[in-house]
Protein backbone atom coordinates (compact mmCIF):
# COMPACT_ATOMS: atom_id res chain seq x y z
CA UNK A 1 0.00 0.00 0.00
CA UNK A 2 2.58 2.46 1.06
CA UNK A 3 5.15 1.52 -1.88
CA UNK A 4 2.64 2.28 -4.19
CA UNK A 5 1.99 5.75 -2.67
CA UNK A 6 5.59 6.33 -2.52
CA UNK A 7 5.54 5.43 -6.28
CA UNK A 8 2.70 7.73 -7.23
CA UNK A 9 4.80 10.34 -5.29
CA UNK A 10 7.92 9.86 -7.24
CA UNK A 11 6.41 9.94 -10.60
CA UNK A 12 4.52 12.93 -9.58
CA UNK A 13 8.02 14.89 -8.67
CA UNK A 14 9.59 13.55 -11.61
CA UNK A 15 6.23 15.32 -13.78
CA UNK A 16 6.99 17.91 -11.98
CA UNK A 17 11.00 18.16 -12.83
CA UNK A 18 10.25 17.04 -16.49
CA UNK A 19 7.59 20.17 -17.01
CA UNK A 20 10.38 22.78 -15.31
CA UNK A 21 13.08 21.25 -17.65
CA UNK A 22 10.50 21.69 -20.17
CA UNK A 23 10.18 25.30 -19.62
CA UNK A 24 13.31 26.24 -19.48
CA UNK A 25 14.25 23.95 -23.02
CA UNK A 26 11.27 26.17 -23.96
CA UNK A 27 12.71 29.55 -22.57
CA UNK A 28 16.41 29.17 -23.84
CA UNK A 29 17.56 31.67 -26.06
CA UNK A 30 20.67 30.26 -27.97
CA UNK A 31 22.70 33.59 -28.07
CA UNK A 32 22.58 33.86 -24.32
CA UNK A 33 22.57 30.43 -22.86
CA UNK A 34 20.09 28.83 -20.88
CA UNK A 35 18.31 31.56 -18.01
CA UNK A 36 18.44 30.10 -14.39
CA UNK A 37 14.53 28.97 -13.64
CA UNK A 38 13.52 31.15 -11.25
CA UNK A 39 10.08 32.92 -9.98
CA UNK A 40 9.09 35.29 -12.67
CA UNK A 41 10.18 38.90 -11.75
CA UNK A 42 8.66 41.15 -14.30
CA UNK A 43 5.02 40.18 -13.94
CA UNK A 44 3.83 42.26 -16.52
CA UNK A 45 3.84 45.65 -18.81
CA UNK A 46 2.40 47.93 -16.00
CA UNK A 47 2.30 51.10 -18.55
CA UNK A 48 3.56 53.09 -21.01
CA UNK A 49 5.15 56.49 -21.32
CA UNK A 50 4.38 58.97 -24.05
CA UNK A 51 6.36 61.69 -23.72
CA UNK A 52 3.82 65.14 -24.79
CA UNK A 53 4.26 68.63 -25.47
CA UNK A 54 1.22 69.74 -23.45
CA UNK A 55 -1.15 67.66 -21.54
CA UNK A 56 -3.94 70.28 -21.94
CA UNK A 57 -3.57 69.11 -25.98
CA UNK A 58 -2.76 65.38 -25.31
CA UNK A 59 -4.97 64.71 -22.47
CA UNK A 60 -8.64 65.29 -24.44
CA UNK A 61 -6.86 63.98 -27.84
CA UNK A 62 -5.80 60.95 -25.85
CA UNK A 63 -9.61 60.64 -23.75
CA UNK A 64 -10.63 60.61 -27.38
CA UNK A 65 -8.91 57.95 -28.77
CA UNK A 66 -8.56 55.56 -25.96
CA UNK A 67 -12.76 56.88 -25.09
CA UNK A 68 -12.20 56.70 -21.57
CA UNK A 69 -11.36 59.49 -19.31
CA UNK A 70 -8.32 60.48 -17.33
CA UNK A 71 -8.54 58.92 -14.32
CA UNK A 72 -5.22 60.80 -12.55
CA UNK A 73 -3.29 63.58 -12.90
CA UNK A 74 0.03 64.20 -10.92
CA UNK A 75 3.22 65.88 -10.49
CA UNK A 76 6.06 64.32 -9.59
CA UNK A 77 8.20 66.56 -8.25
CA UNK A 78 11.96 64.87 -8.14
CA UNK A 79 11.22 64.00 -12.05
CA UNK A 80 10.05 66.85 -12.76
CA UNK A 81 6.87 66.15 -14.68
CA UNK A 82 3.39 66.22 -14.93
CA UNK A 83 1.61 63.37 -15.55
CA UNK A 84 -1.97 61.90 -16.81
CA UNK A 85 -3.11 58.10 -16.63
CA UNK A 86 -5.35 56.51 -18.74
CA UNK A 87 -6.50 52.56 -18.56
CA UNK A 88 -8.22 50.90 -20.86
CA UNK A 89 -8.96 47.32 -20.59
CA UNK A 90 -6.01 45.56 -18.72
CA UNK A 91 -3.05 48.17 -19.90
CA UNK A 92 -2.14 51.48 -18.63
CA UNK A 93 -1.07 54.97 -20.48
CA UNK A 94 1.26 57.58 -18.62
CA UNK A 95 1.45 60.80 -20.65
CA UNK A 96 4.43 63.03 -19.55
CA UNK A 97 4.76 66.42 -20.07
CA UNK A 98 8.10 68.37 -18.49
CA UNK A 99 7.41 70.46 -15.39
CA UNK A 100 10.58 72.45 -16.33
CA UNK A 101 12.34 73.95 -19.41
CA UNK A 102 15.27 71.97 -18.92
CA UNK A 103 13.76 68.86 -17.26
CA UNK A 104 14.27 65.25 -18.82
CA UNK A 105 10.98 65.00 -20.78
CA UNK A 106 11.38 68.76 -22.02
CA UNK A 107 14.61 67.54 -23.44
CA UNK A 108 13.80 64.33 -24.65
CA UNK A 109 11.31 66.29 -26.77
CA UNK A 110 13.89 68.29 -27.73
CA UNK A 111 16.31 65.65 -28.94
CA UNK A 112 13.74 63.53 -30.27
CA UNK A 113 9.88 65.15 -30.67
CA UNK A 114 6.93 64.12 -28.56
CA UNK A 115 6.62 59.93 -28.51
CA UNK A 116 7.20 57.01 -27.20
CA UNK A 117 9.28 57.46 -24.08
CA UNK A 118 9.66 54.23 -21.92
CA UNK A 119 7.87 50.89 -21.32
CA UNK A 120 7.18 49.95 -17.65
CA UNK A 121 7.39 46.70 -16.05
CA UNK A 122 5.61 45.95 -13.02
CA UNK A 123 7.62 43.82 -10.57
CA UNK A 124 7.31 41.69 -7.46
CA UNK A 125 10.54 42.91 -5.78
CA UNK A 126 12.62 46.16 -7.04
CA UNK A 127 15.56 45.90 -4.86
CA UNK A 128 15.72 42.35 -6.06
CA UNK A 129 14.93 42.79 -9.36
CA UNK A 130 17.52 45.62 -9.39
CA UNK A 131 20.29 43.41 -8.12
CA UNK A 132 19.57 40.79 -10.71
CA UNK A 133 19.59 43.22 -13.83
CA UNK A 134 23.05 44.94 -12.58
CA UNK A 135 24.58 41.45 -12.14
CA UNK A 136 23.42 40.71 -16.00
CA UNK A 137 25.29 43.92 -17.02
CA UNK A 138 22.36 46.54 -17.33
CA UNK A 139 23.25 49.98 -16.25
CA UNK A 140 20.88 51.23 -13.67
CA UNK A 141 19.98 54.93 -14.01
CA UNK A 142 19.20 55.30 -10.51
CA UNK A 143 21.25 53.17 -8.04
CA UNK A 144 18.11 53.07 -5.25
CA UNK A 145 14.54 52.96 -6.17
CA UNK A 146 12.91 56.47 -6.23
CA UNK A 147 9.63 57.50 -5.56
CA UNK A 148 7.52 57.46 -9.52
CA UNK A 149 4.01 58.50 -10.07
CA UNK A 150 0.87 56.44 -8.89
CA UNK A 151 2.40 55.12 -5.97
CA UNK A 152 4.78 53.68 -7.06
CA UNK A 153 8.80 53.17 -6.60
CA UNK A 154 10.72 52.98 -9.32
CA UNK A 155 14.05 52.58 -11.63
CA UNK A 156 14.89 52.92 -15.12
CA UNK A 157 17.40 51.58 -17.28
CA UNK A 158 19.96 52.85 -19.72
CA UNK A 159 18.30 52.55 -23.05
CA UNK A 160 21.45 51.85 -24.81
CA UNK A 161 21.93 47.95 -23.04
CA UNK A 162 17.95 47.57 -23.81
CA UNK A 163 18.27 47.76 -28.04
CA UNK A 164 17.29 51.78 -27.65
CA UNK A 165 14.03 51.37 -25.00
CA UNK A 166 14.36 52.91 -22.20
CA UNK A 167 12.81 50.57 -19.37
CA UNK A 168 11.51 51.34 -15.95
CA UNK A 169 10.86 48.56 -13.29
CA UNK A 170 7.98 49.72 -10.79
CA UNK A 171 6.36 48.32 -7.78
CA UNK A 172 3.52 49.57 -6.18
CA UNK A 173 4.48 50.69 -2.66
CA UNK A 174 1.44 48.81 -1.38
CA UNK A 175 3.69 45.42 -2.15
CA UNK A 176 5.15 44.45 1.27
CA UNK A 177 9.04 44.08 0.99
CA UNK A 178 11.52 45.08 3.20
CA UNK A 179 12.60 48.35 3.24
CA UNK A 180 16.06 48.51 2.73
CA UNK A 181 15.98 52.56 1.21
CA UNK A 182 18.52 54.81 2.93
CA UNK A 183 15.23 57.02 3.05
CA UNK A 184 13.17 55.21 5.21
CA UNK A 185 10.63 56.47 3.49
ZN1 LIG B 1 6.45 55.51 -16.30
Amino acid sequence: MSSVFVSFNTKLAQNVLNESYNFAERAEIPAFGKPAITAVCMTKIEHIGIAVRSLEDAVPRYEKLLNTPCYKTETVENEKVNTAFFQTGPNKIELLESADPEGVIARFIDKKGEGLHHIAFEVADIYSEMERLKKEGFVLLNPEPKNGADNKLICFLHPKHCNGVLIELCMSKEVTVEDKSDSGA
